[in-house]
């Protein structure tokens, strides 16, 4: 009979699991970076942060995660706060079910938990986008208890250090691994690792904490899947747009409430179909508004990607557009001036840049500057 394969956990002594944790937490002590975040305790902020952090770099999520602590200091004031606001704050972010989920989440913690985030995994779970990682990465850093949080830096430490790309094996091992005195501390430690240390693609294995240990460093084998999660194949697409501007004002839309980037204003313009001309696509998009309209110049391109999507769009301008009445409370002339209270989808902010660079305040072209691929 064949031996019954043994598995990652009796493979991995506890000596070895107690020296890898204490390795980790000395050198987190030591490198760790100044965030903001890491000087709170408050659960509500270890919660926007974490979900922040969800498909964004930290440099990206810092002046967002301040900005948004400042206009919504409190659980209830993110209830009580128009979800417009929400995602105007969050305009450039990316990935707005984010905030509307904070947002629909916010309004339960008042309705079902007396407005505090509960200190429970499971109750943390039937928030809305609240998942595994977010519940065990709040449980852990706000009330101190020893819940593991895999997220996909995590996930390559881990794989690499054990050997292993098993899903239930890297799960086993992060519960087994995660401090019982410091739960938040490590699982802080090892997203920091894997963020400055275990790359994805060049990892500086010689100024890692885990070299001695790490199968992946002494075997030389760093396996290529361990990185991030492979999504759909990319899509290439044409998204023209239509800058229309009158009287100093420009013409925004706003998105259908399902579907991508829901309910956020943008430059009106869209997806061109195949075999369509630049100038169809323009004008299905600007259908409704009853003039038509001829573009006098292209003022450029823009390159942008929303998950598998990559786009290229070109901002075509429109002076002088005279439109008697908007066909509904979906579209409006904004002023320039009054940009910043919307919330814009990230290609509609690249647009605005690209016509006018100094029409949005300092922290608006941050965020173009730190978002633009
Ligand atoms: S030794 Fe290298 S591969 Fe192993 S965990 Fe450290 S950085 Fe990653």
């Amino acid at each position: 009979m064949r031996p019954k394969p043994r598995s990652i956990l009796e493979m991995n002594p506890a000596s070895k699991i107690n020296q890898i944790r204490r390795r980790l937490l000395r050198w987190y002590d030591k490198n760790r970076r100044a965030l903001p975040w890491r000087d709170t305790q408050d659960p509500y902020a270890i919660w926007v942060i974490e979900t922040m952090l969800q498909q964004t770099q930290v440099k990206t999520a810092l002046p967002y995660y301040l900005r948004f602590l400042t206009a919504f200091p409190t659980i209830s004031s993110l209830d009580r706060a128009p979800l417009n606001r929400v995602l105007a704050l969050w305009s450039g972010l990316g990935y707005y079910r984010r905030a509307q989920n904070l947002k629909k989440a916010a309004r339960k913690i008042m309705r079902e938990h007396k407005g505090k985030l509960p200190q429970d995994y499971h109750a943390l779970l039937t928030l809305p986008g609240v998942g595994p990682y977010t519940a065990g990465a709040v449980m852990s850093i706000a009330f101190n208890q020893p819940f593991p949080a895999l997220d996909g830096n995590t996930r390559r430490v881990l794989a690499r250090s054990f050997n292993t790309n098993r899903e239930k094996d890297l799960q086993e091992i992060d519960k087994r691994l995660v401090s019982p005195s410091r739960p938040g501390d490590f699982n802080q430690a090892l997203m920091e690792l894997g963020a400055t240390i275990c790359h994805f693609r060049d990892p500086t294995c010689p100024a890692c904490p885990l070299a001695s240990t790490c199968i992946a460093k002494s075997s030389g084998i760093f396996p290529s899947q361990i990185g991030p999660a492979r999504g759909r194949k990319v899509k290439n697409i044409e998204w023209p747009l239509a800058l229309i501007q009158n009287n100093g004002k420009i013409l925004l839309h706003r998105r259908d409430q399902n579907g991508l980037l829901e309910g956020l204003w943008e430059i009106p313009g869209g997806e061109r179909k195949a075999r369509e001309t630049v100038k169809a696509t323009l004008a299905r998009h600007l259908k409704g508004l009853g003039q038509r309209a001829r573009p006098v110049f292209e003022i450029g391109e823009i390159r942008h990607s929303i998950t598998y999507r990559r786009i290229r769009a070109s901002l075509f301008f429109f002076p002088g557009y005279r439109i008697s009445h908007l066909p509904n409370p979906d579209w409006r002339w904004v002023a320039i001036s009054s940009l910043r209270r919307y919330p814009l989808s990230s290609l509609s902010l690249k647009a605005i840049k690209l016509y006018r660079p100094r029409a949005l305040k300092r922290r608006d072209r941050y965020n173009l500057i730190v978002n633009s691929s």
